[in-house]
């Protein structure tokens, strides 16, 4: 796992985006979609009501899913088969202990998924071992601070395609 330092959020481990409303955080996450790769897992922080189901909503509209995404607060997990795969979306804000992932069947999950979306990783308790890219999400006024790390290579390479479109 690697972490940029806070000074160096604008290089290919980390970004910054100022989403300024709802229309604006589902672009974002179909601006996601269009530079994914297979197998990455995905988290989402930040708190209750900054928009983390919003931008996953944004990232399944950017891979073709047309129906309803809800958010998965209280079953925990929201499947979706798609044309290119399994994408599981996680919310563990209920999770009262880790082990609850196991009985969701996230070993399992991660295996099959072309994406695993995860919001409340900190919830976890570091049990996600794998963690491509880190989505947080801050309040500045009506609008948003999307800050997007990247833990890996693979992350690194999505984080840089969406500073070079
Ligand atoms: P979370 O999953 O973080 O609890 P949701 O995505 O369910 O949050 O809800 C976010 C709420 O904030 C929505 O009602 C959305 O309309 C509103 N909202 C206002 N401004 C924004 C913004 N800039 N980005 C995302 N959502 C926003
Ligand atoms: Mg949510």
């Amino acid at each position: 796992m690697k972490s940029a330092p806070e000074s160096l959020c604008n290089d290919g481990w980390c970004l910054n985006r100022k989403i300024v409303d709802e229309r604006a955080m589902l672009a974002f996450g179909k601006s996601v979609a269009r530079v994914l790769v297979p197998r990455l897992v995905l988290t989402l922080s930040g708190d209750l009501g900054v928009g983390k189901t919003t931008l996953a909503r944004g990232v399944l509209q950017g891979l073709g899913f047309g129906g309803l995404v809800k958010s998965p607060t209280y079953a925990m997990l929201e499947p979706y088969q798609l044309d290119l795969g399994a994408v599981y979306h996680f919310d563990l804000y209920r999770m009262s202990d880790p082990e609850e992932l196991e009985f969701l069947g996230y070993r399992d999950c991660l295996r099959d998924a072309y994406l695993c979306l995860v919001e409340w990783p900190e919830r976890s308790d570091g049990y996600l071992n794998k963690i491509d890219l880190e989505f947080s999400i801050s309040s500045e006024g009506a609008s948003r601070i999307v800050t997007v790390r990247a833990h890996t290579h693979a992350g690194k390479i999505i984080n840089e395609h969406l500073q070079n479109p």
